[in-house]
């Protein structure tokens, strides 16, 4: 296995379960990936945040994953659900609070926009329902490999007017929604994906959908106590994690894999290996797949993210545990994302997570996650160079005078900042430019274009969030799932 993230971990531990003899090589000195985690130490006591994800959701993929390697969930992981899952602040001031209560979110959303707010939702939440129920099986826990897979499996699809693939996730949006409040939610869901709503399918209205339906959660202590947990269980089930191990080549004999050579120079002979790193760092660095490659190049690379840590004093009135506050101007962000150049957003979506959680921070502070879109990193005109002298740090400052002018002024209660660039995601984690998702899903061709669970090189499989089915926790571990039932038992 090459690379120890959520995705990797969670197919070790699927593959030693089955028999397989597996072995898992982490460059980083710590396993988890992008679920990082970062500790700092004041006078007043420890803060520490969750580095990357902030919200679970679709639990029963992960209790599907405990359950069938050992000791269940709740044995290993404390759950909190949360209502609201996010507050939603509108620039006119409008505050939405969601929650998995289909009924009530429809009501709240009649008390804060009026009109036929509530209605309107609950008709995009049945189509969203169809989305889902067509797409799960088939495409979300199956194997996809190439255009002509996806339209077998398409044709599998009851309903394709449901799906309706050639709509965008926008297209969507403005035949069921009058508000435009309510069209922003509903578009903020591409970016899940690391996607341009505008160029996103309308099938990303699962991705509400399973927020909603099954409800977001936080895990006690940090999101990061999850690669823990799965640590634990790959040592339990006799995994080898080799942190601080580099992969530098993916070795072929004889026309398939034979194992990896490492930095320095030592072998580890394979019958199998399983690429969890970013797909374009293994076809780009590691091994030759000239087509797969090709078709890489041909997809947007998704989205990345600019990250503030901030030590607060104080507690802050009006937050939740996700607070979401939208900008005047929706279509500038993608517009500076995905535009060329690329730039970092103006006026930026600011998404806060403070968690209520003692482990967090010392008493009577909080730990804030600021999280906003920003373009990958590199020297492309797609790209920002987040490492340019006083970029980040006066970026950072922009994003606190935002925090002000939507309510929230902490610059004089700050005990410390932290900076989390596009640049660094990419060193820390080899994803390529810091493109959070891989690829993006922008564009009808998008799904054709995700890098396959099973490579064209023998021996060679794909996992994590740069494969089918794409990022973001629930969706890492199916495609650990379906990676491992491609391998078999040993
Ligand atoms: C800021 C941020 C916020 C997010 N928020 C959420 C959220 O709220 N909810 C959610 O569900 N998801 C969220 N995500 C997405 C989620 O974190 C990822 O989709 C998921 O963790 C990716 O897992 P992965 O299996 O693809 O592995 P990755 O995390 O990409 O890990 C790959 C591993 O491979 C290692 N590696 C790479 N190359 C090599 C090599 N050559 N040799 C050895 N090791 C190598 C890397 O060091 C890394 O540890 C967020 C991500 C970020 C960055």
């Amino acid at each position: 296995m090459v690379g120890a993230g959520v995705g990797g971990l969670a197919a070790a531990a699927r593959l030693a379960a089955g028999g397989h003899d597996v072995t898992v090589c982490e460059q980083s000195e710590v396993a988890g990936g992008k679920l990082g985690e970062q500790v700092v130490d004041t006078p007043v006591g420890t803060f520490r945040f969750d580095t990357g994800p902030s919200l679970l959701t679709v639990p029963q993929v992960f209790a599907d994953l405990f359950h069938d390697t050992g000791a269940p969930l709740e044995s290993v992981l404390d759950l909190v659900p949360l209502d609201p899952v996010a507050r939603y602040r509108f620039p006119d001031g409008t505050t939405l609070d969601a929650c998995p209560d289909h009924d009530e979110v429809c009501r709240r959303m009649d008390a804060a926009f009026g009109g036929s707010a509530g209605a309107d939702w609950h008709r995009l939440w049945q189509r969203a329902e169809r989305i889902w129920t067509a797409t799960e099986g088939p495409f979300l826990r199956s194997p996809v490999s190439g255009a002509p897979a996806l339209l077998r499996q398409a044709r599998h699809v009851r309903d394709l007017a449901t799906i309706a693939p050639w709509r965008t996730l926008r297209d969507l949006g403005r035949s069921y929604l009058r508000d435009p409040r309510l069209r922003m939610l509903l578009e903020r869901y591409a970016t899940y994906t690391g996607s341009d709503p505008r160029r996103a399918p309308a099938a990303l209205a699962a991705v509400p959908y399973a927020e909603l339906a099954f409800g977001g959660w936080y895990v006690r202590g940090g999101l990061r106590r999850i690669a823990d947990a799965l640590v634990a269980r790959c040592t339990e089930l006799g995994v080898t994690l080799r942190t601080g191990t580099d992969v530098v080549s993916v070795d072929v004999a004889a026309g398939r894999v034979s194992g990896v050579t490492l930095a320095g120079g030592g072998r580890l002979p394979a019958d199998v290996v399983v690429a969890n790193a970013d797909a374009n760092h293994l076809y780009t660095d590691l091994v030759p797949v000239p087509a797969a490659l090709r078709r890489l190049r041909r997809a947007t690379p998704s989205l990345s993210g600019f990250v503030l840590l901030l030590g607060v004093r104080g507690h802050t009135p009006g937050l939740a545990h996700h607070t979401v506050f939208f900008p005047a101007d929706y279509d500038a962000e993608f517009d500076a994302v995905f535009g060329t150049p690329a730039r970092p957003v103006e006026d930026p979506t600011l998404y806060l997570s403070v968690p209520d959680d003692p482990a967090a921070a010392p008493a009577g502070h909080e730990a804030w996650f600021v999280l906003v879109n920003a373009p990958r990193h590199g020297s492309g005109a797609g790209a920002v160079d987040w490492t340019d002298p006083g970029r980040a740090d006066a970026y950072a400052a922009r994003l606190l005078e935002l925090l002000a002018d939507r309510g929230h002024d902490v610059r004089d209660r700050l005990l410390f900042t932290r900076i989390r660039t596009p640049a660094d995601l990419e060193r820390d984690t080899r994803a390529v430019g810091g493109a959070i998702y891989g690829t993006s899903s922008n564009g009808p061709l998008a799904a054709f274009l995700r890098p396959a669970n099973r490579s064209p090189l023998p021996g060679l499989f794909l996992v994590g969030g740069s494969a089918h089915p794409g990022g973001g926790l629930p969706l890492v571990v199916l495609s650990a799932q379906i990676t491992a039932s491609l391998i078999g038992p040993a």
